[in-house]
């Protein structure tokens, strides 16, 4: 179904709300916000019928600071209630924003089952690599030795590669992009909006307060653009399977001088397909089996499940 949209496109400010941000000054979370505001403007949106969701964390109160309706669910939760969203009115785009821990550890059992259902949904999450409001402990992306405030002497655990893992779960757009490239995250953003299906963008995105290592000094000079760069075809899943292999070669010290990567590490599209959504397949079996009066008969229905 075709989303409710504007004659004219809004500034992108109109997508703004007008309460003010409480990050850290410097947080990279705010380039998600802009490449959000300018992605919604140029799909010509209507605010008054776009969906935020979102969990817990810093990144989860991105709803807040926005023109549109959002629901802060509880930890790990914004991926169900936007299926919710989404089931109900199918002519409203949904679009999750969260941070890692929440989707990738808390929440960790939705991702891949949204992902392989084909929602109609963007999920936008800003990976800091680490547990931002509870004060900075490891999360399932945080690199192999790094030091939480539960782990003194170094993370023992290695990174989980999300990339790789949406790919395998059947995610239909996968992209990764990086909060300091304003340019790069919305187009990124905008696409994954556009692409009709389950669509992830895992954003790069530095938390100055207390990730001392991944941060915007640290990303500056290594990012490769795998579509512009590299010549990445989307379509390509093989491919797009062995450039997010290396998604996180450059926290791997034997990996490190790797081409093409030389210790950077992608960002672009790296698996774009098509194929039927959920709420299609839903659509599809309404038409063939409910009755052209469209008044459904429960009593029939029930009767066809009872001993
Ligand atoms: Fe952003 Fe980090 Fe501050 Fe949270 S603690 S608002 S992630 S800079």
């Amino acid at each position: 179904m075709e989303y409710i949209r504007l004659e004219e496109k809004l500034p992108p400010k109109e997508y703004r709300s007008d309460i003010e941000p409480t990050w850290c000054p410097g947080c990279g979370d705010f380039g998600v916000v802009t490449a959000l505001t300018k992605a919604f403007s140029e799909e010509r949106l209507d605010p008054t019928a776009i969906t935020l969701t979102s969990g817990i964390g810093c990144s989860s109160r991105l709803p807040l600071w926005m023109n549109a309706f959002g629901i802060h669910t509880a930890h790990g939760r914004a991926l169900p209630a936007a299926v919710g969203a989404r089931l109900a009115r199918p002519d409203i785009p949904v679009v999750v924003t969260a941070g890692d821990g929440d989707i990738f550890s808390i929440g960790m059992e939705h991702f891949p089952h949204t992902a392989r259902k084909n929602f109609d949904i963007t999920l936008i999450v800003m990976d800091n690599r680490m547990y931002a409001l509870t004060k900075n402990q490891t999360s399932p992306t945080s690199r192999h030795g790094y030091k939480g405030s539960l782990n003194p002497y170094g993370n023992i655990e290695d990174p989980f590669n999300v990339i790789k893992f949406a790919i395998a779960s059947g995610a239909t757009f996968v992209a990764q992009s990086y909060s300091g490239n304003p340019k790069h995250l919305a187009e990124t953003v905008q696409a994954a909006i556009e692409h009709k299906g389950f669509s992830f963008v895992n954003v790069l995105s530095p938390c100055p307060t207390f990730n001392k290592v991944d941060t915007f000094k640290y990303y500056k000079g290594r990012l490769i653009d795998i579509n512009k760069e590299l010549g990445h075809d989307p379509s390509d899943m093989k491919a797009a399977l062995e450039l997010a292999s290396h998604a996180l070669d450059a926290d791997n010290p034997e990996l490190e001088d790797a081409e093409p990567f030389k210790g950077k590490r992608p960002i672009g599209i790296f698996f774009k397909t098509e194929k039927e959504t959920f709420e299609e397949r839903v659509a599809q079996l309404k038409s063939k089996f409910a009755p052209p009066s469209g008044e459904v008969n429960w009593d029939e229905i029930l009767a066809k499940y009872r001993p």
